[in-house]
């Protein structure tokens, strides 16, 4: 069958998965990291039960449980967030109804880019532009196929095209692209520099720079179109939003004289879904409290580690719907975790397991390149609620408790 990989926001839906036996296989495409996720599920009905407590229970004991301890809550953190867009509906619906704050287990390597964005906006492209246009792309600090082994194949076009490969070693992938020149550039100095100095070349001011950075500020103007890849997790230092900053008053200055555009390799555990979800549910991007006051976004005293190390929440509901990770933190705040059955033997007062987008539930993600939504099937029936439908059900339980207090 057809399927769409729900294993990282690059989404590819060229590919195939198998059932033999109970193993599902994917078919198409040799990517260790779907095939490293897909070990993690089986084409059978779920064995693993809800708990309370460590001791088996149905799901609705569990869903009363979890609304219970949530209502008790002077203030809850719904954290983790590995979910797609109904999952993100429900969950924003629930932060109204007992006054939550929302954080992505991902939300470090979003933020960053965010901000910019929110700032002095951002010269985004998409897969399907830098296939049909690009004819030179410049990575900086990063190797795609470490993370995102399809993505050369997924940017493949007729174009042959130059590979810059800024502050690390050729990706070896794309080394051996047969319509592609690659080359590597060290740091000048670390990444800070570098890209500072790109922009003072860029901007025609004199500056003691590396030739061979010159160089690549000129092969940048005289591209028909450039594109500059980042990825937001992997980007060294403890400042990384100044480096998306410096990247896109890069792209900035490229797009005066040619085109040139951005893509951040980003975007997994459905952290741009959640993260649009919440956008256009409440105007605010992720790390957002739903109070009596209001609501409040605070990009730094909302991080999920943060609020949990300072006891400044008193429950944690933890979500992880992709597969074992992300793990929820360890912590003594009660806690209630729906997630992928492997999940189980966390120390939890509550454990659900829950159905996986695109494996035993449909669903919707957005794509890494942040401007396509694409849907996701059903692959087999292993018995599990998805997400919406267990924090909605919990949502009921904690109204309903609410409405007869
Ligand atoms: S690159 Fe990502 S979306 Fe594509 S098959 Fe691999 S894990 Fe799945």
């Amino acid at each position: 069958m057809t399927w769409t990989c729900p294993f990282c926001a690059l989404l590819c839906d060229r590919f195939a998965l198998a059932v033999e036996g109970d193993a599902l296989h994917l078919q198409g495409s040799r990517c260790t990291r779907a095939q490293r996720a897909l070990a993690q599920f089986a084409a059978r009905p779920v064995a693993v039960p809800p708990r309370v407590d460590g001791v088996a229970v149905a799901l609705d004991t569990a869903v009363q449980a979890a609304a219970t301890l949530l209502a008790r809550a002077r203030q809850p953190l719904l954290a983790g967030l590995a979910t797609d867009i109904a999952g993100a509906r429900a969950l924003y619906a629930l932060a109204n109804a007992c006054g939550a704050i929302l954080d992505h287990a991902r939300s470090d390597a979003l933020l960053p880019q965010l901000r910019t964005l929110q700032d002095r906006g951002l010269f985004l492209t998409t897969l399907a532009e830098i296939r049909q246009r690009a004819d030179l792309i410049v990575f900086v600090g990063t190797q795609p196929s470490r993370h995102y082994p399809e993505f050369y194949a997924r940017c493949a076009g007729d174009l042959a095209r130059e590979l810059v490969f800024v502050g690390t070693e050729v990706d070896a992938v794309a080394a051996a692209e047969p319509k592609a020149q690659a080359r590597s550039l060290p740091w000048s100095g670390d990444a800070y520099t570098t890209l500072a100095l790109a922009n003072a070349i860029a901007a025609g001011r004199r500056v003691d720079a590396p030739e061979e950075l010159r160089q690549l500020i000129e092969r940048m103007r005289a591209a028909r179109y450039a594109v500059i890849v980042w990825e937001p997790a992997t980007l060294p230092g403890p400042q990384p939003a100044l480096l998306v900053e410096a990247i896109d008053r890069l792209l900035k200055a490229l797009n005066q004289t040619t085109r040139a555009g951005g893509l951040a390799l980003g975007g997994d555990d459905g952290v741009l879904a959640v993260n649009q979800t919440l956008a256009w549910l409440s105007g605010l991007p992720l790390r957002t409290g739903v109070h009596a006051s209001g609501l409040a976004h605070e990009p730094h005293r909302y991080a999920g580690a943060r609020l949990l190390a300072d006891r400044s929440v008193d429950a944690l509901l933890w979500v992880a719907s992709f597969g074992a990770e992300p793990a929820p933190p360890p912590t003594d705040v009660p806690t209630i975790v729906l997630a992928h059955p492997a999940l189980a033997a966390t120390p939890a007062r509550v454990f659900v397991p829950v159905a996986t987008p695109g494996i035993g539930a449909d669903g919707h993600l957005f794509r890494l390149d942040g401007t396509v939504v694409v849907p996701l099937a059903r692959a087999i029936d292993d018995g599990l609620p998805s997400v919406a439908h267990v924090v909605a059900r919990i949502t009921d339980w904690l109204r309903a408790q609410r409405a007869t207090a």
